[in-house]
């Protein structure tokens, strides 16, 4: 089984300017050799580690079937995804970060996960969404609203507020996909984009 891991605020930030040091004691404490960050950019490029590197990627998916590399998404408020994939043999054999925000949700970058994942031979795939604000939260302007709504109907919430698990749920239904319903906004142990006190970002890890 893929080990996982979310963090809080009580682990530090790991935003790509201030969170360095934090990124180190992490790797170190997990006892994990390999560890691949993205420069996350809200685009929908999904990176195939198959080997080692320390460079820094861009792009917003992670995918590999190497086994001791973790993947790693950070975010405030938008989706950290995790993502296990069985092979025809019933065997764990890739896993994916993905980072899905609102534009991650339009431009599809989940989709390109799970693809990537099925072409390195992934039959069954579960996935788990940790801390991101939720549908009681998440309210935009109305052009956002009809423009999101139009294109992804599930994810319509009451007054202008936006249910992206729901909408990513109904983009990836060969996922069996689990919330962890703790929203980032309303639980002040997450770093919150919105709540705007702090700037710092928590990550969401995997690792085969
Ligand atoms: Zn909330």
């Amino acid at each position: 089984m893929a080990r996982l891991l979310f963090t809080g605020k009580s682990s530090g930030t790991f935003d790509p300017n201030s969170g360095l040091s934090n990124r180190d004691h992490l790797a170190k404490t997990l006892t994990l050799s390999n560890s691949t960050f993205m420069k996350q950019v809200h685009g929908n490029v999904v990176e195939v580690v198959d080997k080692n590197s320390t460079q820094l990627i861009e792009a917003d998916a992670l995918v590999t079937s190497l086994k001791a590399t973790a993947l790693i998404v950070q975010t405030a408020d938008c989706l950290p995804l995790l993502m296990s994939g069985l092979g025809a043999d019933g065997l764990e054999i890739a896993i994916a970060a993905v980072h899905v925000g609102r534009k991650g949700l339009v431009n599809g970058v989940a989709l390109n996960a799970v693809a990537a994942m099925q072409k390195l031979g992934a039959k069954k795939i579960t996935g788990v969404v940790g801390p991101h604000i939720c549908h009681r939260c998440y309210e935009v302007d109305d052009q956002l609203f009809n423009e999101v709504t139009a294109l992804h109907p599930q994810t319509k919430s009451a007054d202008r507020r936006l249910n992206l698990f729901a909408g990513l749920a109904a983009q990836i239904p060969q996922v069996s996909l689990r919330d962890l319903n703790i929203c980032t906004l309303e639980n002040s142990r997450y770093f919150s984009f919105r709540r705007g006190a702090e700037s710092g970002r928590q990550v969401g890890v995997i690792c085969l």
